[in-house]
């Protein structure tokens, strides 16, 4: 094992231990039975139909049993990242009426800062600590060499990954990774796996049940290169960190995230986190002739939920018809019934849900239906300023608008007046 100097020499001095991690963000002071629960979406593009989808879920199971929904984004990958995207899931967010309780852009609450790339001496702290505790070791291999490594595998037909005869760092010497650091040779942290052999995991998922699967057997990279000017942890040691310091009691997300749950486990337990419970939701699927398919990005522009909101869906019945995705028992019933109902996980089937835009368009003439005049006129003027500014503002006030920018006299007098009124060349300013 690497002495404990040679550690502690990588990183920052002052930096803070998980113990006081631990205290800063206490456990959260909830009634029994309440769920704490995150959307953790990656600011890479565009908000998905399937992460609204997704969100809402999250925020119905943590309100309904008196819990807290979070927003945490997660951007430590700085390749993808796209400039304004954490904002954006904001806006589209509170824009269906999905605003989380804590986190997001604003980054209010107690559990926060709530992106991820604010939170990276936490990370650093734990990855010392695996260090420390030899679950974790720096390795010095290059792009060049793990694509030798890989080459090999593929044509081997063995699994991909870092273990084995492939993991050569694992087993350095720690005089000769100690010299290795000392000379400042780029490294990155990764798991020490506990077995190169692995076998097959069972864990629980509230929607599947008991789930099995092959169990991770690769020494997955932790921090990121040691050349950054600021080395960030992978995905899948941030949210193992911060899904345990910001207390979420129940992970809710898209189904793609099943198979990585071996490894969040694996990682839980090497930190010795108590881990949270599952819930992977199965994807939207679109019907294409007789079969189906999942949503795609690229081809269905109803997979974007910018979509929804150009369109003028009335948000509460894009809500109604999610949470009726999910237990199809609530999507016959009245709008202001659905959303008042609990979301049961029970109630959830592992294949996908069929998005049916026909069925949406039907909520949302019965939620328009329901509506007082007043409160139609305030949704539909609300949209069209947003939407359509040329439908959303009366022409007349457009012309009256345009003469008062003339002469400013015209202005503060009644609409009627100020067209009838002439406009004068004398009455403008240079
Ligand atoms: N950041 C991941 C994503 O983009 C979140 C996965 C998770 O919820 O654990 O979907």
């Amino acid at each position: 094992m690497l002495d404990l100097s040679v550690i502690n020499a990588m990183f920052p001095p002052d930096l803070p231990e998980p113990d006081d991690w631990e205290r800063r963000f206490r456990p959260r002071d909830l009634p029994d039975g309440a769920e704490v629960t995150r959307f953790a979406p990656s600011p890479t593009g565009h908000l998905h139909i399937g992460g609204l989808y997704t969100a809402a879920v999250a925020r119905a199971l943590a309100h309904q049993s008196g819990g807290t929904y979070v927003l945490r984004v997660e951007d430590t990958d700085r390749a993808r990242r796209v400039a304004g995207a954490a904002e954006e899931f904001s806006r589209l967010l509170g824009a269906f009426g999905l605003a989380p309780d804590e986190g997001g852009v604003a980054g209010d609450g107690e559990w926060g800062p709530y992106l991820q790339s604010e939170r990276r001496d936490v990370y650093l702290g734990h990855v010392r600590e695996l260090l420390r505790k030899d679950r974790a070791y720096p390795c010095f291999c290059d792009k060049e060499r793990l694509a030798r490594s890989a080459g090999e595998q593929r044509a081997g037909r063995s699994p991909l990954g870092y273990y084995g005869r492939w993991a050569p760092c694992r087993t350095l010497a720690p005089e000769e990774a100690a010299r290795r650091l000392a000379a400042g040779e780029p490294y990155v942290v990764r798991l020490r796996c506990p077995y190169e052999f692995p076998g097959r995991i069972r864990f629980a998922d509230r929607i599947r049940g008991s789930v099995t699967l092959q169990d991770n057997g690769n020494d997955i990279v932790l921090l990121k290169s040691s050349q950054e000017e600021l080395p960030l942890p992978t995905y899948h040691f941030a949210h193992v960190v911060d899904d345990h310091l910001m207390r979420v009691t129940l992970v809710v997300r898209g189904e793609e995230w099943l198979s990585s749950t071996p490894v969040h486990l694996q990682l839980h337990t090497a930190l010795g986190f108590a881990p949270p419970a599952y819930a992977h939701l199965a994807p939207l699927m679109k019907a294409e002739g007789p079969s189906r398919r999942k949503l795609s990005k690229r081809k269905d522009p109803e997979a974007s939920v910018e979509y929804y909101l150009s369109a003028g869906y009335p948000p509460a019945a894009v809500q109604h018809y999610l949470r009726g995705l999910a237990n199809i028992r609530l999507m016959d019933v009245p709008t202001a019934e659905a959303l008042a109902a609990p979301v049961r996980l029970d109630g959830m089937r592992p294949s996908g849900p069929l998005l049916d835009l026909p069925k949406l368009h039907s909520l949302s003439r019965e939620f328009i239906a329901s509506l007082t005049p007043g409160e139609l006129y305030a949704q539909l003027l609300d949209w069209a300023e947003e939407y359509d500014p040329s439908a959303g503002y009366p022409p007349a006030a457009v012309q009256h608008y345009l003469r008062g920018l003339a002469n400013i006299r015209l202005m503060d007098v009644p609409t009627a007046e100020a067209l009838a009124a002439p406009v004068r060349l004398d009455g403008m300013r240079p």
